[in-house]
């Protein structure tokens, strides 16, 4: 298709409930983020009569549920990403790899950090959280927290670094710093992140070094609240934490990190000297409501309307962890995978209903069905609608689910033989140490575009 107007010329329709009928020429929805929600309105609009353009600062599509494998030398980084492009073959879509750093509400135009400025009639924004340190954003760079690629993989780099570097000490206090691991935050992310790191030390490692113990590593995870895993129902919390502890991790729940240093942390009064601190802790929604000049909802989040609009604005939708989007009970419904696609999945449907100069649709509702997490090999908790389960049954459970929502068969393929030989041998095959040292976090821009 050729497009009648230049992509990056402001557009010239004015706001229109129904922009079809105001011009021939097909609307131009962007979409910022290719993540789970950008993806699924990306998709849902292939055969619609739009211009499309998906902006994102990656040139991939991120399976974040499985990076905490990546991030312990399970699963290499192709295995849980997918190039956009490779997704984005249908005639009507524009994909651009630019970060998307304002927008213009009234000139209807997003700017770019290329300088490029991009006309739309819709706008989606579906750009995900950024990790929260609470007010202490200098902790970024010593406790990575895993969300992109890049920090997986320096995560995976410092874990597997303290090992050689503890094997090359001289020094005992040295040596037990370096094989003390502390984790914040006893959500779904630490949770799986301790179970996978205590298994990578205790079952893998173990059989690589000669001169230290792997298996004697001190795993540490903290959790400010009164337990592990509060998202899910006490019995399932109980459980995991008592796989945690047979998996030989330290589990201190009501016990708050005071500060993270070079040395270590100071935790609940007391320091303990660790040379490797993973962050697992809150998020907050990315930049939008700073770039839509509103006053933000909890967590820097965009309240919006039941359609999933900004009030005022039915042109601009914003979507998945981005977006404070209340569910049945009142409470904003919960940052998860599910939330964002079934966002996307509605945002892409009232849009192609609007092109095509139809009426709106109902309004936006979330089905729930249920929510996951694993502690280890044959662990995992399952918090279904009509079932709660835990150990093996749960476990296969969690691995089907993953592997069926994982994107493109290569990728499925490749994770299930992973898993598959995992489980067989207790093999890691992901155990390379690459990349430069470098201060983690500060060279991704997800752990500072919040503050720009
Ligand atoms: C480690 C980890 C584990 C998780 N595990 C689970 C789980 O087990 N189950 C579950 O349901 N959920 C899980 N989640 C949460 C889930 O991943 C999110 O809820 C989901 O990704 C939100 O989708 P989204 O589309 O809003 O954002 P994302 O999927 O994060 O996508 C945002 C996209 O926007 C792009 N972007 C951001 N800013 C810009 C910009 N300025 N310009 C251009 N592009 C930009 C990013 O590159 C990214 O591609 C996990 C999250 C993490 C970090």
């Amino acid at each position: 298709m050729t497009l009648a107007r230049p992509l990056d010329e402001t557009a010239a329709i004015a706001a229109s409930p129904s922009p079809a009928a105001a011009s021939a020429t097909p609307p131009h929805v962007v979409v910022v983020g290719a993540g789970f929600a950008g993806l699924e309105v990306a998709q849902g609009l292939r055969e619609a009569p739009v211009r499309l353009t998906i902006i994102d600062r990656h040139n991939y599509n991120l399976f974040q549920p499985l990076l905490y494998q990546v991030a312990t030398a399970a699963l290499s980084p192709a295995d849980v990403a997918v190039p956009i492009r490779s997704l984005m073959r249908h005639r009507n879509a524009h994909v651009m790899l630019d970060e998307v750093v304002g927008v213009d509400r009234a000139a209807r135009s997003v700017s770019t950090a290329a300088g490029k400025r991009i006309g739309y009639d819709y706008l989606v924004l579906a750009i995900g959280s950024l990790y929260d340190y609470f007010g202490h954003d200098d902790w970024a760079t010593l406790a990575p927290a895993p969300k992109t690629i890049d920090d997986a993989l320096a995560i995976r780099r410092r874990v597997l670094l303290a090992f050689e570097k503890a094997d090359a000490a001289a020094d005992e206090a040295e040596r037990d710093a370096l094989l003390t691991f502390v984790l914040v935050g006893a959500g779904a992310t630490g949770v799986e992140m301790a179970g996978a790191l205590a298994e990578l030390a205790r079952a893998t490692l173990a059989r690589d070094f000669r001169r230290i113990d792997p298996a004697s590593a001190r795993i540490l995870l903290v959790e400010a609240g009164p337990r592990v895993l509060a998202s899910f129902p006490e019995k399932l919390g109980a459980y995991a934490l008592r796989t945690l502890q047979a998996l030989g991790v330290e589990v201190a729940t009501a016990t708050r990190i005071e500060s993270i240093d070079e040395e270590g942390v100071i935790a609940g009064g007391k320091r303990i000297a660790a040379r490797t601190v993973i962050w697992c802790a809150g998020v907050k929604a990315g930049p939008a409501a700073a770039w839509l000049d509103i006053e933000p909802a909890r967590h820097g989040k965009v309240s919006v309307e039941a359609d999933l609009t900004l009030p005022g604005h039915p042109e601009i939708f914003v979507l998945g962890d981005a977006a404070a989007v209340k569910g049945s009970g009142g409470k904003d419904l919960p940052g998860l995978a599910a939330v964002a696609q079934q966002e996307g999945r509605y945002a892409a449907r009232v849009i192609a209903a609007r092109a095509s100069g139809k009426s709106e649709r109902a309004a936006f509702s979330y089905r729930d069905k249920g929510t996951l997490a694993t502690i280890g090999r044959s662990a995992a908790v399952a918090d279904l609608p009509h079932a709660k389960l835990t150990g093996t049954v749960a476990w296969l459970f969690w691995g089907l689910v993953h592997i069926f929502f994982l994107i493109g068969f290569r990728n499925r393929a490749a994770v299930l033989l992973n898993w598959l030989w995992a489980w067989l041998t207790y093999g890691r095959g992901a155990r390379l140490i690459t990349g430069e040292e470098r201060e983690i976090g500060r060279a991704s821009p997800d752990h500072t575009a919040v503050n720009r």
